[in-house]
């Protein structure tokens, strides 16, 4: 029988790539529910909304109201994608992220205890883990919880429910923890789309601080890979992070994007620091290659040139 699985968030960036890598590389049946939020997309869903395997809902995960019209059938696992996840929205104002991340959270979990799915894979970060120190190790599975901002202290709750479920009821769920993405169907909000995009126009490129804070970088389409092999290997109450052995400082980001369109680095200017901006995030993924076999395949250049082709197309 076709495997039916619940996407959630599927008309962001990582859910929209995802339901793509899936339509494409399974016969799996696909359900995407979105609220439709100002990240959330139509133009994402637009090379699959029209596939015979999917179908789409316009709902709120934080409604359990709206959320139950979709449980008509039951699923093989839901794959939680939906939530607030701008750090510097959160700062200026974290109830939404407390809505969607954890209340949308903890309505899924319900939804499964109640029988309606089989599993909950929740899509984490590793920015629940903090910052780092530039020479301490990259964060394993056991390191301690330790967000510094509304949304990754929104989803280290969220995965801590989920963590709480399994003890307490034998849920069958996992929890993933991935690095920075970056790749197609990106806000522009976001890093790596906003110099691109910026720099496309030769338009300032601003970066908090002193531009070198550390972040991980994984081309979103090894992420997708990742969750697909934990969806079917994954066992319950597993926790694995993903990353992409690929650490740089922002300013090493944006030089290297200038670079690549030719254009000059008088394009970026710095601007005061983020309210509590984490120094450096660097990834173990030991646990996920040795359990599971997956690992990296994207080097940053070629991932970065994929992307750049994308927001060129976009911009038209
Ligand atoms: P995104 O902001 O691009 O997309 C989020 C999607 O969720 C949007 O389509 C939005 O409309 C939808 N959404 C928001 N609130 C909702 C609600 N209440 N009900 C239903 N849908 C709702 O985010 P993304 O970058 O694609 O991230 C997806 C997931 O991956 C998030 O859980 C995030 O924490 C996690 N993650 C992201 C990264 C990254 O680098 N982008 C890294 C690690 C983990």
């Amino acid at each position: 029988m076709q495997k039916e699985i619940l996407v959630t968030g599927g008309a962001g960036f990582i859910g929209s790539n995802f339901i793509e890598y899936m339509l494409r590389n399974t016969d799996y049946n696909i359900t995407n529910v979105d609220k439709l939020t100002y990240a959330g997309n139509m133009l994402n869903m637009k090379d699959f909304s029209t596939d015979g395997r999917y179908r789409f809902f316009q709902f709120d995960i934080a409604i359990k109201e709206q959320l139950r019209m979709v449980f008509d059938r039951k699923y093989d696992a839901i794959l939680n994608f939906a939530a607030e996840t701008h750090v510097d929205r959160s700062i200026e104002n974290a109830e939404p992220f407390i809505k969607t991340n954890i209340h949308g959270t903890l309505n899924l979990l319900n939804f499964v205890l109640q029988g309606k799915a089989k599993k909950l894979i929740q899509i984490s970060t590793d920015e629940v883990y903090g910052s780092l120190n530039e020479n301490d190790f990259p964060f394993t599975e056991k390191s301690p919880l330790s967000p510094n901002n509304p949304y990754s202290a929104s989803k280290a709750s969220a995965d801590l429910l989920v963590r709480s479920y399994y003890q307490t009821y034998q849920l069958p769920v996992i929890i993933t923890r991935c690095s920075n993405n970056y790749g197609p169907h990106q806000h522009t909000e976001k890093l790596i789309p906003k110099i691109i995009t910026q720099a496309l126009q030769e338009k300032e490129i601003t970066l908090y601080g002193d531009g070198k804070n550390v972040r991980d970088w994984l081309y979103v389409e090894d992420h997708c890979r990742a969750i697909h092999k934990v969806l079917e290997q994954g066992q319950p109450g597993d926790l694995f992070n993903i990353g992409g052995a690929c650490e740089k400082t922002n300013e090493e980001v944006a030089s290297y994007i200038l670079d690549l369109l030719g254009k000059s680095k008088d394009l970026i200017t710095h601007v005061t620091d983020r309210k509590g901006h984490d120094r450096r995030y660097s990834i173990n993924f030991g646990k996920i290659k040795t359990k599971i076999g997956w690992h990296p395949t994207f080097s940053f250049e070629e991932g970065i040139k994929k992307t750049i082709d994308w927001y060129k197309r976009k911009l038209g």
